[in-house]
C-alpha cells in the first residue's frame, strides 16, 4: 500500500516471466478487468497495468514506470492475493488508485489517509478495514484505522 517511484530497469525486472498464481482465483487478467473499471469510475486517464508477483514486501504497491505521465504498474504479492476475498481485492486496487490519481493531480500530498479518500469514491469504508487488518497482520505492524480511512462519520 505504498508509491513509490523506480527506474525503468526495476520497471522491466518486475515484467519477466514468472509462476503463474496458483492459489486465487484471480489472474493478472481479471485484476487488469478490475483495474481498468476503477481507473474509469475514477477519471484516471493514464494507463495503470497491474501485475501478480512472487513477492512484494509491501503485498500491494504501485510505480510510475517514467514519472508523473505513467504508465503506472501495481505489483499484487501472490500469496497475499490468495488471502483476500475479491471485494476485498478490488476495494486494495481502489486504494492503489487512490495513490495514482494523487500523483497525476496533487503528487505533493501522497499520503495513506488521501489515497483513502479517493479510493472511497468508489468502494466502502467497510471493505477496506479487512484489507488493513490483514496487511497489518502479514507485516507484523498495528495501524490506528481511523487515522488511514477516517472515523467514518
Ligand atoms: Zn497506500
Amino acid at each position: 500500500m505504498a508509491v513509490s517511484v523506480q527506474t525503468m530497469a526495476r520497471a522491466e525486472a518486475m515484467a519477466l516471466p514468472r509462476a503463474k498464481a496458483k492459489s486465487s482465483r484471480l489472474d493478472d487478467q481479471s485484476l487488469q478487468k478490475m483495474v481498468d473499471k476503477l481507473r474509469n469510475d475514477l477519471s484516471i486517464l493514464e494507463v495503470v497495468g497491474v501485475t501478480i508477483v512472487p513477492d512484494n514486501p509491501l503485498m500491494l504497491s504501485v510505480e510510475t514506470m517514467e514519472g508523473r505521465g505513467g504508465p503506472f504498474m501495481i505489483s499484487v504479492d501472490e500469496s497475499f492475493l490468495s488471502e483476500l476475498t475479491d471485494e476485498e481485492m478490488h476495494s486494495a486496487l481502489a486504494h492503489e488508485l487512490g495513490h495514482v490519481w494523487i500523483y497525476t493531480h496533487h503528487p505533493y500530498l501522497q499520503t495513506e489517509r488521501l489515497a483513502n479518500e479517493i479510493a472511497m469514491r468508489v468502494v466502502t469504508r467497510a471493505s477496506l478495514v479487512p484489507v488493513y487488518h490483514k496487511v497489518w497482520e502479514r507485516l507484523g505492524t498495528k495501524g490506528d484505522l481511523n487515522e488511514f480511512l477516517g472515523n467514518g462519520q
